[in-house]
């Protein structure tokens, strides 16, 4: 395993608890009966969570949206404590 991979699942486990274990369980059991049953089921919430803290950039990278300016949304800065609410509501089944 590449050096990098093993710091990824080394950082990986040392945030595994049961209720986080137990929810991807429920997340990867869904996918599977859903593919097999052919209809959408759902367990589980989501295990891993992406915030984008900002749409203001001013690098104008060409691929990104926010480098292009094409949100549809204000300029602007996520507020910390939105970030930290969702933190907070995410973390015990989610990898954050
Ligand atoms: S990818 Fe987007 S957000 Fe990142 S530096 Fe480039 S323009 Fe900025």
């Amino acid at each position: 395993m590449p050096a990098l991979y093993r710091h990824d699942a080394l950082r990986l486990l040392s945030r595994l608890t049961p209720r986080r274990l137990w929810n991807a369980a429920k997340v990867l059991a869904s996918f599977y009966v859903a593919r097999l049953s052919r209809r959408p089921i759902q367990w589980g919430l989501p295990i891993t969570i992406s915030i984008e803290p900002t749409t203001a950039c001013n690098l104008r990278c060409p691929e990104c949206p926010s480098g292009l300016r094409a949100f549809t949304r204000p300029t602007g800065n996520l507020r910390t404590d939105f970030s930290a609410r969702w933190s907070m509501n995410c973390r015990p089944t989610c990898f954050t």
